[in-house]
């Protein structure tokens, strides 16, 4: 799955309970249900009612009982039963009686008296569900279609079943060790399209206009990967190595899905091959859903995107669409494989689906797009997972996951981006060959069934005949990282250069000291390279010159490097002949030691004041974040004015050279460059940028806004809004089809910095169904932070709590408070928060609150140390004179 991470992200909970290295079966995995009883095959028969807000089911299950059993537990949420059955294999029926417990979402089917004895069973249930508008479960997706020149509503249905949603369509064995066919079924108009995991079987009409679909047999799968599509779709055909390829788009979007569909087959091709194991279903579909949560779900066979991540319109040519839909396939292909096909057996291994997942993305985009610069993409990715994971709030990647209620929890940017980063630090030092055969091994011996990351490690040891489970077990069952302190000595003309590690914590100072095993990849002067496994002891390395000495060269290592302070002058002299990599490792781990109070900020904004003639994007997008980061601790106006004056001077620098208007071969980093300082700038207040962006968007009609700028020129436009751009915004909002353009004006909206438009913004978004519900809400709890107008968000949230919590999904009031406090910078609103959380809702909210308070204490630390230091270089440099 990926999700785009648009919340407060910050980390809680160390729990540091060692990680059970079990048999994945059933049997001995976590999880909530009894492991007396398991299901084999499912038959699920769906019948959606008329106007598609509830459905009913029959789910005929086989299952074995294993020990006499006084009771069936199985899961079901929002489920009604109107007969739960059970035959034995001698033809005997029995009725059970079913009780429900809400809290824990499961169902308890009992005889009226006497145990179930152990053997094999068919048990049937027929029962009615609902069909709600959050994308969990089965749910009903509303968008809009132009038809003649007319805009007209349209509902799609949909299913959403990760991690715990499945048990909303049919009663299952909702945890991921479960594994099971299924045979589906669906009674629908016979106008509609209706999508599943598998090819359709056989279509029967029946009376009324309506047609049932059924589906083939399935392989053995967890229930989060069931799924179901139905509504007014288009299809695009294709196929590679026997695999017929299909995308459904709403009508008439079929021609922005070809993109897609050419990258599938090249990516489809390369992991045939990679994984030595071939695509496992007849079929692969993929659907461009106009709407439900931004990102992807990686159903077997029936991968689901939000079409503003997956359509491509070759009219607007945006190289950014590309390098994003790209990406975002080639993530969820590799599920089909990592995720699928090998499972992991409890959510506590969740980042073997999605670290693989996002690193085998990244490597399948440098392989057939090397132009496209995915490593320092990934580079910045797990910047983001460091800022996280350096917290007194971290976790393991390996973490409990004590029940499936906290399940969503790991899905942050320590399960994908620490994932991906100790992934391709491993590969690094494997190799690429020997590590290829050790995955190849892993998916031959463990298709179709469930794993932990020991069996991994296992398979890696035997391919290349190393201990890796030492190796690894520091990086995936220990939070944190460490810092590798450099230091230099010059003997003769020889440099000697001592490592030693310690864990490196932004705002944790009493944190356990733990130890890694690091591959360091070092450079000299000459690019002269070692590589170190440094070990908990220190560790000294001889060069044959004595010039700077690099360590972390290549940017693979999951891991900060502090030098001596002569070692980083001379390297920060060289820094312009270096690769962009390099300049980019030097700046992220610069912050970070400044954030963690080991350097102080004149030594960060000096080497952004010595960037001169950058042109890299990446290097530049982790400027803009820093100053960003910034920004958000200055309070008071004149301050603001200030920090803001210096950050236009720094940006102003690479924009003078990029320019408005595409040039000829200009490479396609700088068309998306382009954009991040336009937006940045026009936060920064830039009179010029706030003039032309207003322009551009006004004469939109005669010529249409270049669309790789188009959401910065929207966000600029929508900070800087009248009541008449507004309007035009809203307009846009209402009118626009594309849901990619649309996702670019409720970011727009976001950005309000005029008070009395963003309370009425907000307002609209409480009251009325501009947005879906998760949508609203999710917009709701981030204009603070988006728009600057952060107590104005806050105070809108607490006094609407109630009525915010009602347009919520269960799951996403979690989010709610969390996501408005996240921009404050004062650790008393951290205390608010808590308080509020605990006042609010029960304990598993506490977890998501409890990260952002941290967050918030990191900032209000940093801000104490050098807010003073960080005016005081921003005035000196755009003093008048
Ligand atoms: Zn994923």
């Amino acid at each position: 799955m990926t999700e785009a991470l648009g919340r407060a992200l910050v980390f809680v909970a160390a729990l540091l309970a060692a990680s059970a290295h079990a048999e994945p079966s059933p049997v001995t995995t976590p999880g909530k249900l009894p492991k007396d009883v398991v299901p084999r095959h499912y038959a699920l028969r769906i019948v959606p009612a008329a106007g598609y807000d509830r459905f009913e089911g029959r789910a005929i299950i086989d299952i074995e009982v294993r020990k006499p059993v006084p009771a069936i537990v199985l899961n079901a949420a929002d489920l009604s039963f109107a007969s739960a059955r059970l035959r034995t294999s001698a033809g005997e029926e029995i009725d059970l009686g079913a009780s429900f417990d809400a809290k824990r979402e499961t169902a308890t089917l009992a005889p009226a008296s006497g145990l179930v004895a152990a053997g094999d069973y068919r048990l049937q249930i027929d029962y009615a569900g609902r069909i709600g508008r959050h994308p969990q479960g089965f749910y009903q997706l509303r968008y809009k279609l132009r038809e003649q020149g007319r805009l007209v509503e349209k509902i799609m249905l949909a299913t959403k079943m990760e991690p715990v949603h499945a048990r909303k369509l049919f009663p299952a064995w909702d945890e991921p060790a479960f594994r099971a066919t299924f045979d589906i079924s669906t009674v629908v108009d016979a106008s509609l399209a209706a999508v599943s995991n598998m090819p359709a079987a056989a279509t029967t009409p029946l009376a009324g206009g309506k047609k049932e679909v059924t589906f083939s047999r399935s392989v053995s799968m967890p229930t989060y990967l069931v799924a179901l599509f139905i509504g007014e779709m288009d299809k695009l055909e294709d196929g590679v190595d026997g695999v017929q390829l299909g995308i459904y788009t709403a009508k008439g979007k079929s021609e922005q899905a070809r993109f897609a569909m050419a990258a599938t087959k090249q990516i489809v091709r390369y992991f045939n091959g990679y994984f030595g194991v071939r695509y496992a279903l007849p079929k692969l579909d993929q659907l461009a859903l106009p709407g439900g949560s931004v990102g992807a779900m990686e159903n077997w066979g029936a991968i689901a995107y939000n079409e503003g991540v997956f359509l491509y319109d070759p009219a607007e040519g945006s190289l950014r669409q590309r390098q994003r839909v790209y990406g975002i396939t080639a993530h969820e292909i590799a599920h089909q494989w990592f995720g699928n096909l090998v499972t992991m057996a409890w959510w506590d291994n969740l980042w073997l689906n999605e670290g693989f997942a996002s690193w085998m993305a990244t490597r399948t985009a440098e392989r057939f797009h090397p132009e496209w610069g995915a490593a320092k993409r990934s580079a910045l990715f797990k910047d983001v997972a460091m800022a996280e994971d350096g917290r007194r709030m971290t976790h393991p990647i390996q973490t409990p996951v004590a029940d499936d209620a906290r399940a969503m929890d790991v899905f942050d940017s320590i399960t994908y981006g620490k994932g991906e980063a100790f992934i391709r630090m491993l590969e690094g030092y494997l190799g690429e060959r020997v590590f290829r055969e050790g995955i190849r091994r892993y998916m031959r011996e463990h298709a179709f069934s469930n794993t932990t990351t020991a069996d991994l490690w296992r398979h890696l040891a035997q391919a290349s005949g190393r201990d890796i489970q030492t190796l690894a077990a520091g990086w995936t069952e220990q939070p944190g990282y460490p810092v590798v302190k450099l230091t230099q000595r010059c003997d003769g003309d020889r440099a000697v250069i001592t490592l030693a590690q310690e864990r490196f914590t932004l705002n944790d100072p009493a944190a356990p000291s733990l130890a890694w095993n690091i591959p360091v990849i070092l450079a000299d002067a000459r690019d002269a390279r070692r590589t170190v496994l440094l070990g908990p002891a220190p560790a000294e390395v001889r060069f044959g010159s004595c010039g700077p000495v690099r360590a972390n060269v290549g940017n693979a290592g999951y891991f900060r490097v502090q030098y001596d302070d002569r070692n980083l002058q001379r390297i920060g002299r060289t820094l312009a002949q270096l690769d962009a990599l390099e300049r980019l490792r030097l700046l992220q781990d610069t912050f970070a030691l400044m954030q963690a109070g080991r350097l102080d900020s004149a030594r960060y904004l000096a080497l952004v004041d010595g960037l001169g003639n950058e042109a890299d994007r990446s290097v530049w997008e982790h400027v803009i974040g820093a100053l960003r980061f910034l920004r958000e601790l200055v309070d008071a106006p004149e301050a603001l004015a200030d920090f803001d004056r210096y950050s236009v001077q720094v940006l102003r620098k690479p924009f003078a050279r990029i320019g408005w208007e595409a040039r000829p071969k200009e490479s396609g980093d700088a068309a998306i460059l382009r954009g991040a300082l336009i937006e940045a700038l026009g936060r920064s207040g830039d009179a010029a940028v706030i003039r032309e962006a207003r322009e551009r968007f006004l004469g939109r009609d005669a010529k249409p806004i270049e669309a790789t700028i188009r959401p910065a020129v929207l966000n600029v436009v929508g900070r800087y809004a009248d009541d008449k751009s507004f309007e035009a915004l809203l307009g846009l909002l209402r009118n626009v089809t594309q849901i990619g353009y649309k996702l670019e004006v409720q970011s727009a909206l976001r950005q309000l910095a005029d008070p009395k438009l963003a309370q009425r913004w907000l307002e609209l978004l409480l009251t009325t169904d501009e947005l879906a519900p998760d949508e609203a809400v999710a917009n709701l709890s981030r204009l603070g932070g988006d728009s600057g107008q952060i107590e104005l968000g806050w105070r809108f949230t607490l006094a609407h709590l109630s009525e915010i919590y009602a347009k919520a999904s269960p799951r996403g009031r979690v989010y709610v408070l969390p996501g408005a406090a996240a921009p404050f910078a004062d650790a008393a609103r951290a205390e608010e928060l808590i308080a509020l959380t605990k006042t609010n809702l029960d304990a598993s909210a506490l977890y998501q609150a409890e990260k952002t308070a941290d967050w918030i204490r990191l900032k209000a630390a940093v801000k104490a140390r050098e807010m003073r230091r960080v005016l005081d270089w921003a005035r000196a440099r755009t003093a008048p004179g």
